[in-house]
């Protein structure tokens, strides 16, 4: 009999389409929450030095010593609390799946929300459970509640902001359900450099409380490097999962000279967020054009003939998100990350253009 991927690959994983990543050559890239700006001249300067000099020949630190006690610092990670690296936060959320993936398991989410929550528990097997969310993307407590007592979830991800409506939810009712929950909930701040709000100090507080950060958002995306902190008890089991090397020499060189430089990203951050409310202001002055509030470094906002629309800022060469047709409550819905004042305006013009076309 020959092999055929009908009956070697799980049914699960041909069911899955792969995550399309579009191609985004020549145009304004404003689809994956990149940060616009590069780094300074004389950081990038630091950066080749230390390239040239680094061990490519060894294998990584593989506790990354140095890097973590760097991190701790600059994300105010309390000092009880343990912290494990990820080749980027998708890696951590795959060692979390892989860890309660035992038979019967479930993984609760809320949706819409970062899809790789639903593909990762996929990926490793396990029952993924997404609770809809209320009007205007709020959470449903109702809903939430009925749900963790119905299907007492092993693992629930609350991403804080959230992807791709881009508002923090309700931080009591976030607390309820930290409370609430029978086993481990994972608050994914992705986004917090644009938030100023996060669970990072009720670590003391909750032992079932993780907290996921990620580089990639504000700056570094291209290193891959993410982190989880929380109780030591449940980090030693998951650094089991943990590939040796996850984090390479290069990541670990690097992320760690950028953080040391002062609060350069920071910096960029703040500007992303000042450019962030003239686009929300724009976006509301604009006809058609329902916007979604934002805590994040992008933009949700509904508008009729939504693909048509999208179809139209590429042809002006502006790549956007088009979430139109991926979940009901999504209708007629495009993302926007913010970019330089530049590239908002190039956006902004060609979006007006799009819809009265
Ligand atoms: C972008 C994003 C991530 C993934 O970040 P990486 O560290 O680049 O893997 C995780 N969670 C959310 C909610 C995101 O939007």
């Amino acid at each position: 009999m020959k092999a055929t991927p009908e009956k070697i690959i799980r049914e699960e994983i041909r069911a899955l389409s792969a995550y399309h990543i579009p191609d985004s050559c020549g145009l304004v890239k404003l689809d994956a929450m990149e940060n616009p700006y590069g780094l300074p001249e004389a950081m990038r300067g630091e950066i080749a030095r230390l390239a040239e000099s680094a061990a490519l020949n060894r294998y990584p630190d593989p506790s990354a010593g140095l890097l973590k006690a760097r991190l701790r610092q600059a994300m105010d990670i309390p000092a009880q609390a343990d912290v494990l690296l990820g080749n980027g936060s998708d890696e951590i959320i795959q060692i979390l799946a892989l860890a309660v993936a035992r038979p019967g398991a479930v993984i609760m989410g809320v949706e819409p929300s970062f899809v790789m929550f639903r593909m990762i528990a996929a990926f490793a097997g396990v029952r993924f459970v997404g609770v809809p969310l209320g009007e205007d993307f709020a959470l449903d407590p109702g809903a939430m509640a009925e749900a963790i007592r119905l299907h007492q979830p092993a693992l629930i991800f609350l991403a804080y902001p959230n992807n791709p409506t881009g508002n923090l939810f309700d931080r009591a009712e976030v607390s309820r359900i930290i409370e609430t929950a029978p086993g481990l909930v994972v608050v994914d701040e992705a986004y917090h450099a644009f938030a100023g709000q996060s669970f990072m100090p009720m670590l003391g507080r909750y032992a079932n409380l993780l907290v996921m950060r990620t580089l990639s958002k504000l700056g570094l995306a291209g290193l891959r490097l993410g982190l989880v902190a929380g109780g030591r008890e449940w980090l030693r089991e998951l650094d089991k999962l943990r590939l040796p090397y996850n984090v390479n020499v290069l990541t670990q060189v690097l992320a760690e000279a950028v953080l040391a430089q002062g609060d350069e990203l920071g910096r960029q951050a703040e500007a992303i967020k000042v450019e962030r409310s003239r686009l929300l202001d724009e976006l509301r002055r604009t006809p058609k054009v329902k916007v979604f509030v934002s805590d994040a470094n992008f933009i949700l906002f509904r508008t009729p003939k939504a693909d048509r629309v999208f179809q139209g800022l590429k042809e002006r060469r502006v790549l956007i998100k088009n979430l139109n047709g991926t979940h009901p409550q999504l209708g007629d819905c495009l993302r926007v990350t913010v970019g330089t004042p530049g590239e908002n305006d190039i956006f902004l013009a060609a979006l007006r253009k799009s819809i009265h076309a």
